[in-house]
Order: structure tokens, then C-alpha cells, then sequence
């Protein structure tokens, strides 16, 4: 995967473009993220025993991971993310601006 649990990232497209924050949550089978402050979805709460007042819920809904980018944190921009072999056989990311593994 190219996006990771706690990665900053920023939003490259869609209504929060521009904006960063952290993930907290991937969904590889969907392609999809959950990142901190970005993606707000408002929703309607009916009045239920727990929540006697009703009233609005926002919570993060989830964003497409292409339309998401990494922070590297090294040079700071948005980095185009690739892999690489250590020299054990694992693979690492890097970031292609700087070669830097993040
Ligand atoms: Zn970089």
C-alpha cells in the first residue's frame, strides 16, 4: 500500500483539495482512507434513547486513496511514492523527489 495508518497527507482533488491531515484508517480492498479533519459528513441524528436530542453528527467519511497523496517528511511536498528492495529482501517506500524511504 502506498498510504499507511498515521501518513500525513494531503488532499489532492475533491472538495478538501488542498488541505492535509493524518490517517487513521485504510481500506485496502476499497482503495479508500479515513484522514483526520478531511471528507466531513454531516448526518441527520434521530432522536434515540441514547441520544435524546437527535441533532447533527459529523464524522470523516472516507476519501479515495488516489485522490490522496503523502507528505514526505524530508522535503515536505506531496511525494509521488515508490518502492524499493532492502537489502534483506523487504520493500521500503521511497519518495521519488528525494529517494528518502518514508
Ligand atoms: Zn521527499
Amino acid at each position: 500500500m502506498k498510504i499507511k495508518r498515521n501518513d500525513m497527507v494531503k488532499v489532492l482533488a475533491g472538495k478538501d483539495k488542498g488541505k492535509s491531515g493524518k490517517v487513521l484508517k485504510v481500506f485496502p480492498a476499497d482503495n479508500k482512507a479515513i484522514v483526520e479533519g478531511i471528507n466531513y459528513l454531516k448526518k441527520h441524528a434521530r432522536k434515540t434513547q441514547e441520544n435524546p436530542k437527535g441533532g447533527v453528527i459529523q464524522r470523516e467519511n472516507t476519501i479515495n486513496i488516489s485522490n490522496i497523496a503523502v507528505i514526505c517528511t524530508r522535503c515536505s511536498k506531496p511525494a509521488r511514492v515508490g518502492f524499493t528492495e532492502l537489502l534483506d529482501g523487504s520493500k521500503a517506500r521511497i519518495c521519488k523527489n528525494c529517494k528518502e524511504t518514508i
